[in-house]
Parts: C-alpha cells; sequence; structure tokens
C-alpha cells in the first residue's frame, strides 16, 4: 500500500510533547449507517514520555473503572489501556462533554484511592482475566492518589481542572 493511502490514525498526530497530563480528551466522535454516535476520548492520566503506569496496577486500574466508569456514564463502551501506559481509551455511545467524563473520571479514581478494597477489583481469578497474577491494588491506589492530587483537566492543552 502506498504511503498516502495508508489510513490516518489520529492519536499517532497529536503532538504528545504539548499536552499537559492529567486530562480528557475527546478524539472524535463517528456516525453509523443508522445514525447512532459513538465518541472516542483519550483519558490521560500520566505525562507521556515522563511518567508510565506499572503494568500490575494499571491492569487493576483498568478491571476496576471497567465498573466505576460503567455506573457514571451513560452509553459506557469500553475502557483499554494504552499500551504506552499513560493512560486508557473511552469508547461510549453518544456525545459527553469532556467535563463529564472528566468529572466521572475523578469520581472513579478517588473511589480507588480511598475506598477500594480488593472486593471492588472484578475478574481478578484465574477464569476471568488473562493475566491474573499480575495485580497490584497497593499500586493502583498510589497512582489514584497522585492523578486525583494532579487534577484532572477536561481540556488537553489548557489547565481545566474539574
Ligand atoms: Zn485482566
Amino acid at each position: 500500500m502506498a504511503e498516502q493511502e495508508r489510513p490516518l490514525v489520529e492519536s499517532f498526530e497529536l503532538d504528545h510533547t504539548k499536552v499537559k497530563a492529567p486530562y480528557v480528551r475527546l478524539i472524535d466522535e463517528e456516525q453509523g449507517p443508522n445514525g447512532d454516535v459513538i465518541s472516542n476520548y483519550d483519558l490521560r492520566l500520566v505525562q507521556p514520555n515522563e511518567n508510565a503506569i506499572p503494568t500490575a496496577g494499571l491492569h487493576t486500574i483498568e478491571h476496576t473503572i471497567a465498573v466505576l466508569l460503567r455506573e457514571r456514564i451513560p452509553g459506557y463502551i469500553d475502557c483499554s489501556p494504552f499500551g504506552c501506559r499513560t493512560g486508557f481509551h473511552l469508547l461510549t455511545w453518544g456525545r459527553h462533554s469532556t467535563e463529564e467524563v472528566a468529572k466521572a473520571l475523578k469520581e472513579s479514581l478517588e473511589f480507588i484511592a480511598d475506598k477500594a478494597s480488593w472486593d471492588d477489583v472484578p475478574g481478578t481469578e484465574i477464569t476471568s482475566c488473562g493475566n491474573y497474577r499480575d495485580h497490584s491494588l497497593f499500586s493502583a491506589k498510589q497512582w489514584c492518589r497522585d492523578i486525583v492530587d494532579a487534577g484532572i483537566s477536561s481540556d488537553p492543552w489548557e489547565r481545566k481542572v474539574v
């Protein structure tokens, strides 16, 4: 396939040195043939190329926010970690402001930092997870505390902390 025909991936066009994490950014909205809208968000928890959440903590955050964000965001579809371990993609049906998403994320990370016990982390058995040995609630709590204390912005370039 010729270079100019390769699909453009928006996330790889973003200048990762210009953003100010933690933030929520709308990546794009896609409309299906029946008019349904799916929104894709960049939930950036730590500063790219300066920090990365270790896999065990990130994995535990992933399992726990799958429930917490689903409870708080109507039309929640999925939330999956970036391979660079600096945050997550969030997919939802319909449109939500980045303020709404940032508030739901803040509440969820606050819950993990302050209240979550092992019982709040779903899917940690050999039958329900692909790498059940690689979890750390201790790490998840520490990272969530630091992220909440840094403040989650509804804008990636200008600090608009919710
Ligand atoms: Zn898992």
